[in-house]
């Protein structure tokens, strides 16, 4: 894996996104129910939405913590499954993923 360390930074980039987003969400959740109780349906919903937004943040960030763990122990980039090294353009597109492509479309189908 030559390039761990771009790929190192786009996953820090991409961690630090997600914390903003997710303390917004929080904030936003934490937020009092408006009084008005036409208003309360709608804000359910918007909660609702707001907290699978959260819950999708948070497992990619889990993703992305593991995938930096496996930069540091230099096995980041080796596919999961067959153990060739996943191509540096899916990387960058999921940076996070365990699967080389032709790993990843066989799971698939
Ligand atoms: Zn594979």
């Amino acid at each position: 894996m030559k390039n761990a360390a771009q790929h190192k930074q786009n996953i820090e980039i991409r961690l630090t996104e997600l914390w903003a987003r997710l303390e917004k969400v929080e904030a936003a959740l934490d937020e009092p129910a408006d009084p008005d109780l036409e208003d309360q349906a709608i804000e359910l919903e918007d909660d609702e939405v707001l907290e699978s937004v959260g819950r999708a943040g948070q497992l990619e960030m889990r993703q992305l913590e593991d995938a930096l763990k496996r930069i540091a122990n230099g096995t980041y980039g080796d596919c999961a499954k067959c153990g060739k090294e996943i191509s540096e353009a899916r990387l960058e597109a999921v940076p996070y993923t365990l699967l080389c492509r032709t790993c990843a479309n066989s799971a698939a189908s």
